[in-house]
Formats: C-alpha cells, sequence, structure tokens
C-alpha cells in the first residue's frame, strides 16, 4: 500500500517548538492547547505579515533540526515501512526542505521513498499528490487536508491535536487517534503491520 505521511503534528512537535520560540520573543505565555488553528495569526492576534515574519525567523535562526519527534512515532513507522510504500506530504516551506529532509533521516531512516512538499499552499495540494500517487492511507492532523482525502476515498488517520477539534461531517473513512499508540493498534488490527 501508499502510505502518505505528513510531517508537522504527526511526526514533528512543530507547533511546540515555535510556541517555545515565541513565548521567549515576545515574553507570552502560550500554551499547547491554546492553538485552535494552525493560523498562528490567530493565535497570538497578530498580522499574517508578522506571523510570517516570526516563522522565517525561526527557520533562520536554526530551529527546525531541533524540532522533537513525536513520542511513538519512529517505531511504527519503521514497522510500516517494511510493508509498504511511505511517502512525506507535507505543506512546509520549500526554504526548509533540505533542513527538514535532514531531520527525517535522522529519526526516519529510509523510511521513506518519496518526498512532496506544497510550500502552504492549499490542503487541495495535498489531495492532489494523495491521488497521483493512488495512495490507500494518509496519516494527518490538519482537517481540512484530512477532509479532502476523505472524499477520495482514502482511509485517513487523523492524529488527534487542539488545532483539528472543529466539528466535520465524516463519511466513515476518518479514524481519530489519540497519538501513535492508537495508531500502532488500529494498523495492528488492521494487518497494516505485524
Ligand atoms: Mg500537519
Amino acid at each position: 500500500m501508499i502510505i502518505d505521511v505528513d510531517i508537522d503534528g504527526v511526526l514533528a512537535k512543530c507547533v511546540e517548538s515555535i510556541n517555545i520560540f515565541y513565548n521567549r520573543l515576545k515574553g507570552t505565555t502560550f500554551r499547547k492547547e491554546d492553538y485552535f488553528t494552525m493560523l498562528f495569526e490567530e493565535v497570538w492576534k497578530i498580522t499574517k505579515d508578522e506571523t510570517r515574519a516570526i516563522i522565517t525567523r525561526f527557520f533562520e535562526e536554526g530551529h527546525y533540526p531541533f524540532i522533537s519527534v513525536e513520542d511513538g512515532s519512529q517505531l511504527v513507522i519503521q514497522q510500516l515501512s517494511r510493508k509498504h510504500s511511505m511517502h512525506v506530504v507535507s505543506s512546509r516551506h520549500n526554504y526548509s526542505v533540505q533542513q527538514t529532509l535532514r531531520w527525517l533521516q535522522k529519526y526516519f531512516p529510509d523510511c521513506f521513498s518519496g518526498f512532496h512538499f506544497t510550500d502552504y499552499e492549499k490542503a487541495t495540494t495535498k489531495q492532489r499528490i494523495h491521488r497521483d500517487l493512488n495512495c490507500g492511507l494518509v496519516l494527518e492532523d490538519d482537517l481540512s487536508a484530512t477532509l479532502q482525502a476523505a472524499t477520495l476515498g482514502i482511509k485517513v488517520l487523523l492524529f488527534d491535536q487542539p488545532w483539528n477539534q472543529k466539528p466535520y461531517q465524516s463519511n466513515g473513512l476518518v479514524h481519530r487517534v489519540k497519538g501513535w499508540q492508537e495508531a500502532e493498534a488500529y494498523l495492528k488490527q488492521r494487518g497494516l503491520i505485524c
């Protein structure tokens, strides 16, 4: 099976790292639970341009390589990669691709055979990649990308995060998991890992 895997919020604790960076920079006390959306400007109550500048600074100051890996993700991805063709499908910016590839090689060595970065375009871009790859399962934390994949008839494991709590109409293909332990149980139950 082809399995498409998102990075931030699934493999990488990106919001946590950006949050620490922002709090240090601005003297604020935001917590992970405050991120009800991935549109950081709505959480921080600043402009889009200011937000873009903060994220660029986060990259330029070299924080990407130090983003922590999501607990339990490495073992399950390794197991999946023995039986399936694994692709990374992420909306990360083009400028961060080299650092991201190094990060992936550090935590998930040789697990992925394809790397697709959409440079923060719309979720429909991810949807097109899933369709073109003929993917059978998506691992995501973004609600919009999840529902877009599900409309193609693709099963999605939706990783529970504060920013994906909006109510939604599911066609039965979306399965929410609290973390990698639950994901592992789901995948085992369906024979996708041993
Ligand atoms: Mg994500």
